[in-house]
């Protein structure tokens, strides 16, 4: 609590330090928030330091928040402490930038979308491991794995320009299934849920980046693994089927667009 002193401006001599709860509407929703201010107990005058208005501003968000189901300010710092996380390795995994979390915490509001997306990572669902499965990412295996997969089903999946829309349906039933079956995941990509199918995250970054790749570069594929590839390029022999397949998992259509796809939901797959 601050000893600071205000008096009032029309010469009533000095305010009083008092709280009270506030009722107003705030984006169109009716909020309660504490508030800490001076009155003058002749006139009734409010009046705030710098700090008192910057905790009415979180007050007031955090209400806010708690009203239309976002998480508050207090909770996200709570729920990032609990999993042992600094705002650094928070804003790593949600790829967002750290004035983002800092922000959140100390009272700007966040999107739904970023909202869900916290929940996610505080809930440790977007763990590291859980992001990779148990692997760093290799761009040559993402290679040397689809030029597998090309062999086995005969005809050419990872082409110039088209974004990688059939291949990486194939990758992610791939490495879903490694992680399902050793514990591991074949490339260590991670994957997003984007409105045209499960999708390795950053896409845009890496097409180039694998297309280019050199194959013989990347850690050779076990025989457990080439068998997965296998079985995989069986369940699905033309990109239609892979497609579909990956549209008709809960996996990914429970996931509001752009949200990671953990290696945890492996575990849930129903079309493999
Ligand atoms: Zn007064």
């Amino acid at each position: 609590m601050e000893k600071k002193k205000l008096s009032c401006p029309t010469g009533h001599g000095e305010m009083k330090l008092a709280s009270k709860q506030k009722h107003m509407t705030f984006k169109g929703v009716g909020i309660d928030y504490p508030m800490v201010c001076f009155i003058c107990p002749t006139c009734g005058l409010e009046a705030g330091t710098l700090s008192q208005g910057a905790d009415i501003q979180k007050n007031m968000a955090d209400s806010y928040r708690k009203k239309i189901g976002l998480m508050t300010g207090s909770e996200i710092i709570e729920g990032r402490k609990k999993q042992n996380l600094t705002q650094e390795k928070l804003a790593n995994m949600m790829k967002v930038g750290i004035a983002s979390i800092k922000r959140w915490e100390t009272g700007i509001i966040q999107s739904k979308s970023m909202d869900k997306m916290l929940r996610q990572a505080l809930s440790g669902e977007l763990c590291g491991d859980l992001l990779t499965g148990n692997r760093s990412l290799s761009i040559p295996r993402i290679k040397l794995a689809l030029r597998y997969l090309e062999k086995v089903l005969d005809m050419k999946v990872l082409k110039e320009n088209d974004r990688m829309l059939y291949a990486a349906k194939y990758m992610w039933y791939i490495d879903m299934k490694a992680y399902r079956e050793t514990g591991q995941s074949v490339t260590g990509a991670t994957y997003a849920a984007l409105p045209m199918g499960p999708q390795l995250n950053n896409y845009k970054d890496l097409v180039a980046a694998i297309i280019k790749a050199y194959e013989k570069e990347a850690e050779p594929l076990t025989e457990q693994e080439k068998l997965i590839i296998e079985k995989v390029a069986c369940t699905f022999p033309s990109t239609k089927s892979v497609y579909s397949a990956s549209h008709r998992e809960t996996v990914w259509e429970e996931k509001s667009p752009g949200h990671f796809i953990p290696y945890s939901d492996a575990f849930r797959l129903t079309e493999l």
